[in-house]
Order: structure tokens, then C-alpha cells, then sequence
């Protein structure tokens, strides 16, 4: 990867920027868009020149399949600025790489690995104003693909639309977060679509969601669709267990996203001397974990918060207490990973992007 532009990109300036009219410390977690978005059009069998041009509504047809078989897949990733103006991008290349898998997934084309990274680094250079430093601030940006073949028969499109839309963000915080082991529904089965990151799999997720936020639970802890008794994701983050002082995590399957977060959070772990282990983990015993006083942690980890601490988990009707830790291990991974995303530490893995503005 370099941040050399090699891809003909058509460029329309927007006439006066929006960002003075945005209250950058009162934004609403992915609701303000900066003045660009990129886009890029499937037809004739062909992925056209890609084209960045001011945010704005698109005019689509009634018919296009994304609005009746949900053929979509999209992407979750963040711009840093440090204290310097640096700006930086974390392990995009994974981000473009997953995009690729989920697309296949859904039989939507791939989309080149030139035109992703120029059109990113393209949009951050012209928006890079809408980036802030300071910790937790930073520039959420939504790679995402669409079916946009008019026409209501039920196959896979022949036309699709590859868009980069990018939104300012503060912390991510959602108070204390309680959770719920799913025991009824689903997010995802075995040879579905539960790997890749399909558009579908969130609106199926917002009915159960919906119904444990009425119990006084902000998430799901989604169990394996067959027996219930393996944990595997929370809401929409991949999902962390510490006994003792062993850290345990569902490994990567089928049913699994393959988090950039969670796989950043393992190496660091083992790095750091925490036992960690990829493996089955049973609903069975993080119950007697608790029970007993071993559980020590539960979190979320994801683009979005890093790491998402969870106060108490029900199962059975019945509620489970965490305990409040000094010095957790999800404040520790979360410093040393946002430590490497804001450039204030050393980066040992080269995880770090730099975008020369
Ligand atoms: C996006 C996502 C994650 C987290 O992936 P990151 O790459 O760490 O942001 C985990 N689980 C699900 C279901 C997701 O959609």
C-alpha cells in the first residue's frame, strides 16, 4: 500500500464547505457526513472511473434489488488525527480485504484493491478538516456496496454501486452496558452469512435487540443457532471472556465476523503475557464463572468503541454481576490500542497508516 494516487478518479468539488455549520462536540454518533463522498459504478461488466463529488441524495430506481433482496455489504473504519495534524488510518488493508469477502459472499463483483485504497486516501485528503484530534474524536468513514439493477426478479444483480460516505464522531460511550445470552433467536448459522458483513444480518438483529432493550438490556450476546450453548458475538462487536486471568473468545468460523479489533487484541495480549485462547466457549461455563467469582471481564470489541465493557450479563431470567476492576484488562488493551491509533506509542506491527495531507 502506498498513498501514491494511481487511479483516475473524477473530482467535483463541493462550491463552500458544510463544516462550520457542524457543533463538532455535540455529534451524534454517525448522523453528520462531510462535504465528499466516493462512488463508483458496476455496468457492462465493469467497475467504471470511480468519481468523488459533494455528499448528496441519490436518485435510484424503485426497482433496484438492494431495496428488495438486500444484496449489500458495507465496512466499519476509522481516521485518527494526532496532535501534529498526522492523520492515520488503522489496518485499512484489512478493511479492503473483508469488503472483498463479504462481496463475494453476496455475489457482488470485487471491487479493485487500487480504487478502494486511492479513493480513501483521495476523500480523507479533501475532507481531512472533518478529522479532530483529541482522544476518542475521530472520522468514522462507511465503505459499502449495493445491488442497483432495476428490477424486482429475485437474482443476483448485474449493476452495483460502490460508495465511501464519512462521519465525524466523538467517544463512543453507550453508558453501562448490560447484555443478554440469546436462547431463541439467531444471528447467524452454519454455511449462512454470519462471516461476512451483509447488511441483512444487522436488520435480523434488530427485533431481538428490541425486545432485550424492553428487559433493560442494550445488547445481545448471540449464542450458535443450534444448540444455544456457544457464545459468540455481542450485538455487533466480536465478544471477550476473562476467567482467572485467561482470556477466551469464539474463534473465526462461518458464523463469526473476523474483527480487525479482535485480532488486533489478541496479539497484544499474547505480547503482553496474557493467556489467551481461540475456542468454543460455553454459555455452560462463564454461568459457573460467575457463580463461582472467576469471571472477571466481559466485552465488546469493535471499530466503533474498541473495546465495549459489559456490567452484567442475564441468562435464564437470571442476572449475573461483573465486578468493577483497577486496571482491567480492557482499559489496559484499550489504551495500548488507541495509543497506536492516535500515534502516541511506538507500532510494533505497523498497523499504523499515515495519510500525507
Ligand atoms: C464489524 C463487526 C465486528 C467488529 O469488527 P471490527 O473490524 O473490529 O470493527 C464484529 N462483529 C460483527 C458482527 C461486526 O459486524
Amino acid at each position: 500500500m502506498s498513498t501514491n494516487i494511481s487511479t483516475k478518479i473524477d473530482i467535483q468539488k463541493i462550491a463552500k464547505s458544510r463544516i462550520s455549520e457542524v457543533d463538532f462536540e455535540n455529534l451524534v454518533f454517525g448522523s453528520t457526513f462531510t462535504d465528499h463522498m466516493f462512488e463508483c459504478d458496476f455496468v457492462d461488466g465493469e467497475w467504471q472511473t470511480p468519481k468523488i463529488r459533494p455528499y448528496q441524495p441519490l436518485v435510484m430506481e424503485p426497482s433496484s434489488k438492494v431495496f428488495h433482496y438486500g444484496q449489500a455489504v458495507f465496512e466499519g473504519m476509522k481516521a485518527y488525527k494526532d496532535e501534529d495534524g498526522k492523520v492515520f488510518l488503522f489496518r485499512p488493508d484489512q478493511n479492503q480485504k473483508r469488503i472483498n469477502i463479504s462481496a463475494k459472499r453476496l455475489a457482488i463483483p470485487e471491487f479493485p484493491e487500487e480504487y478502494f485504497m486511492d479513493g480513501l486516501i483521495t476523500l480523507m485528503k479533501m475532507d481531512h478538516e472533518w478529522i479532530k484530534p483529541g482522544e476518542g474524536n475521530s472520522l468514522y468513514i462507511r465503505p459499502f456496496v449495493m445491488a442497483t439493477e432495476p428490477g424486482v426478479v429475485a437474482s443476483r444483480s448485474n449493476n452495483y454501486k460502490f460508495m465511501i460516505i464519512c462521519s465525524p464522531v466523538k467517544p463512543y460511550y453507550k453508558g453501562e452496558v448490560k447484555v443478554e445470552i440469546a436462547q431463541k433467536f439467531s444471528r447467524a448459522a452454519d454455511g449462512g452469512v454470519g462471516y461476512a458483513k451483509a447488511a441483512g444480518n444487522y436488520g435480523a438483529q434488530f427485533y431481538p435487540t428490541k425486545l432485550a432493550i424492553e428487559k433493560g438490556y442494550q445488547q445481545v450476546i448471540w449464542t450458535d443457532a443450534s444448540t444455544h450453548s456457544f457464545l459468540e458475538e455481542a450485538g455487533t462487536m466480536n465478544v471477550f471472556f476473562r476467567v482467572n486471568d485467561t482470556l477466551l473468545t469464539a474463534p473465526i468460523s462461518d458464523r463469526i465476523l473476523d474483527g480487525v479489533t479482535r485480532k488486533s487484541l489478541i496479539q497484544i495480549a499474547k505480547d503482553q503475557g496474557i493467556p489467551v485462547e481461540e475456542r468454543r466457549v460455553t454459555v455452560k461455563e462463564i454461568v459457573a464463572a460467575a457463580q463461582d467469582g472467576t469471571l472477571k471481564e466481559i466485552f465488546g470489541a469493535g471499530t466503533a468503541a474498541v473495546i465495549s465493557p459489559i456490567i452484567a450479563f442475564a441468562y435464564d431470567e437470571i442476572e449475573y454481576d461483573l465486578p468493577k476492576l483497577e486496571n482491567s484488562y480492557a482499559q489496559q488493551l484499550k489504551k495500548y490500542v488507541t495509543d497506536i491509533q492516535y500515534n502516541r506509542s511506538e507500532d510494533p506491527y505497523g498497523w499504523r497508516f499515515e495519510v500525507k495531507i
